[in-house]
C-alpha cells in the first residue's frame, strides 16, 4: 500500500473549536501511527465566514499542540498551493468543473434566487430546496447565449434520480442512500468559488490524500463526494468520520458552553498537553485501561478502528482532573513560567512567587485555582475565633493564645537572615519538646495566625518564610490581640 497521507483542512472562521482540534489530532495520529504524512490545507472559499486573524489561530494552535505538519502553506511538498483561494486563482476548480460538464456529470444553472425560493419544501420542519434539474434541460444554444450575456450562474452536480449510491466509512460502516435523496448540489458558486463539497474532492485527490478524517457532519454528503470521485475515475479515499462532541446536557458542544474552543480552554487555565490528551479520548478509547498519554505515546497506540460511533460527551471536570495531573508532573521551572502571569494577578505583595508556585503546584487543577490557594498573602482574612478549635490536636482558643504568646518572642529572636522554614520549624519543635506537646498542637494556631485559614498550601513555617519576618510577627501579634479579647 502506498504511504498514508492525511490532511487537516480547517476553515479560517475564528477560534479553534474542540471538534476541529480533535479532527486535526486524529488526522495527525492516523498518519503518524502508520509512518505517513500529515498536511495542512486552508479552506477559505467561504468569504462570508472568513475571519481576519483566524489563520494565525490555526497556525498557533497546531504549533502549541505539537501537531507538526509535513506539508502546508509554508512547507511546500509539491501539491501546492495549500490555500484554497490561491487554488481558485490558479483556475484549478473551474477546470475540473468543466471536465464534469463535458462528462454530463455537472451542468450550468442560471436559476434566480426567486425561482429557487419557490422550490422550497418543508421537510421535517426544515426548509429544504431540492433542485428540480430545470437547467439540466437547457439546450446548448441557450447555455451559450446566457453565458455570453454574462448571466450569473452556478455549476451543479448531476445526480440521477434513480438508483442508489453506496459508500463505506471506517467508523460508521456501509451506507447506502437512494439517489432521489441526493440534491444536485452546487459545485461552483456564482462568485466563481467552489463549495466545500467540490473543493474537498478535487483537493484531496490532487494532494494525494489517502485517509479523510473529519467530523460526522459530512457523513451524509459523502455519497455525493463518492459520485464525484467515480465521475473523474479517481480512487476513493478511506473515510474516517468522527462522532459528534456534546456538552454535558447532550447538546452539540457550542460557543454557549463557554469552553468549546482551544483558546477558551487556554484562557481558563488549562495547558495544551492536557487538552490534547483529553481531546484524544473524546470518541476514541485505547486498548489499555489508561488515560494519561503524551502525544508521542498516542502516536504509538492510536488505532482508528477504536474510534466510537456514539457521541462523545465533553466532561469539563474530567479535563480539570487531567490538567491537574499534568501540572503536578510538570518540571517546576516550566510550571513557574506558565503560572507566573496568573500568580501575579493573585499575589501583588512583595513575596517570592517562585516559592508560592512551588507550594501550590500539586494542589491545583487549573491555574485560576491558585487564587483561592494564595488569597491570604495579600489579604489576611478577618479574625475568626472558631478556627482555633481543633479536636485532633486538642487546641482551644485559650490554648492557642498561650502557644502564640509564648512562641512569638522565640520567632522574634530568629534573625532576618535565618527566618526560613527549617529554622522556624526547629523553633516549633524545640518549643513542643520543652512543653511536652505534639508539634501539631503548636503548628495549628501558628498556621491560622499567619494565614487566617485552617488549610493552606505549604506548612505554617513555609508560609512564614514567604511572608517574611515583619509580616509574620505582625500577623501573630494581631492574632494574640484578637484572642486576648476573647479569652481574657
Ligand atoms: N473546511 C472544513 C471545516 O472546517 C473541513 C472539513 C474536512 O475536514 O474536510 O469544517
Amino acid at each position: 500500500m502506498s504511504e498514508i497521507k492525511t490532511r487537516f483542512a480547517p476553515s479560517p472562521t475564528g477560534r479553534m473549536h474542540v471538534g476541529n482540534l480533535r479532527t486535526a489530532l486524529y488526522s495527525y495520529l492516523v498518519a503518524k501511527h502508520a509512518g505517513g504524512k500529515f498536511m495542512l490545507r486552508i479552506e477559505d472559499t467561504d468569504q462570508e465566514r472568513y475571519v481576519e486573524g483566524a489563520v494565525d489561530i490555526i497556525n498557533r494552535t497546531l504549533a502549541d499542540t505539537g501537531l507538526v505538519y509535513d506539508e502546508g502553506p509554508d512547507k511546500d511538498g509539491g501539491c501546492g498551493p495549500y490555500v484554497q483561494s490561491e487554488r481558485v486563482k490558479a483556475g484549478i476548480y473551474m477546470k475540473y468543473a468543466k471536465e464534469l460538464i463535458d462528462k454530463g456529470e455537472a451542468y450550468y444553472c442560471f436559476c434566480t434566487k426567486e425561482r429557487l425560493e419557490s422550490l422550497k419544501q418543508n421537510i421535517n420542519g426544515k426548509d429544504i430546496v431540492m433542485y428540480d434539474k430545470h437547467c439540466l434541460h437547457l439546450s446548448r444554444e441557450e447555455i451559450e447565449a446566457n453565458l455570453a450575456a454574462g448571466m450569473p450562474y452556478v455549476i451543479r452536480q448531476n445526480v440521477p434520480n434513480e438508483g442508489t449510491t453506496r459508500f463505506t466509512d471506517e467508523i460508521y460502516g456501509e451506507i447506502e442512500v437512494p439517489n432521489s435523496e441526493l440534491d444536485d448540489m452546487i459545485l461552483i458558486k456564482s462568485d466563481g468559488y467552489p463549495t466545500y463539497n467540490f473543493a474537498n474532492v478535487v483537493d484531496d485527490h490532487l494532494m494525494g490524500i489517502t485517509h479523510v478524517v473529519r467530523g460526522n457532519e459530512y457523513l451524509s454528503s459523502s455519497p455525493k463526494y463518492n459520485r464525484l470521485y467515480q465521475a473523474f475515475g479517481w480512487d476513493i479515499p478511506t473515510y474516517i468520520h468522527c462522532p459528534l462532541i456534546t456538552d454535558e446536557e447532550h447538546h452539540k458542544l457550542s460557543k454557549r458552553s463557554g469552553h468549546s474552543s482551544f483558546e477558551d480552554l487556554l484562557d481558563q487555565g488549562f495547558v495544551s498537553k492536557a487538552i490534547v490528551n483529553y481531546v484524544a479520548l473524546l470518541g476514541w478509547s485505547p486498548e489499555e485501561d489508561r488515560e494519561i498519554y503524551s502525544l508521542e505515546e498516542l502516536v504509538k497506540v492510536f488505532d482508528y478502528h477504536r474510534i466510537n460511533k456514539s457521541p462523545a460527551v465533553f466532561d469539563l471536570q474530567k479535563l480539570k482532573w487531567m490538567n491537574g495531573q499534568y501540572l503536578a508532573a510538570m518540571d517546576p521551572d516550566i510550571f513557574y513560567q506558565m503560572a507566573e502571569p496568573w500568580l501575579k494577578q493573585y499575589v501583588t505583595g512583595n513575596y517570592d512567587l517562585h516559592k508560592i508556585a512551588k507550594m501550590v503546584q500539586t494542589r491545583i487543577e487549573i491555574f485560576p485555582d491558585m487564587e483561592a490557594e494564595t488569597d491570604f498573602f495579600d489579604h489576611l482574612p478577618a479574625f475568626d475565633e472558631s478556627l482555633y478549635t481543633n479536636k485532633k490536636w486538642k487546641v482551644t482558643p485559650e490554648k492557642a493564645w498561650n502557644v502564640l504568646t509564648e512562641i512569638l518572642p522565640r520567632f522574634s529572636a530568629v534573625s532576618d537572615a535565618d527566618f526560613c522554614n527549617d529554622e522556624l520549624y526547629t523553633v516549633i519543635k524545640d518549643y513542643a519538646a520543652e512543653k511536652n506537646v505534639k508539634a501539631g498542637f503548636v503548628i495549628w494556631p501558628v498556621r491560622i495566625a499567619v494565614s487566617g485559614k485552617q488549610i493552606t498550601p505549604g506548612g505554617a513555617t513555609e508560609l512564614m518564610e514567604v511572608l517574611g519576618k515583619n509580616e509574620s510577627l505582625s500577623r501573630i501579634s494581631e492574632a494574640i490581640k484578637n484572642l486576648t479579647a476573647i479569652v481574657k
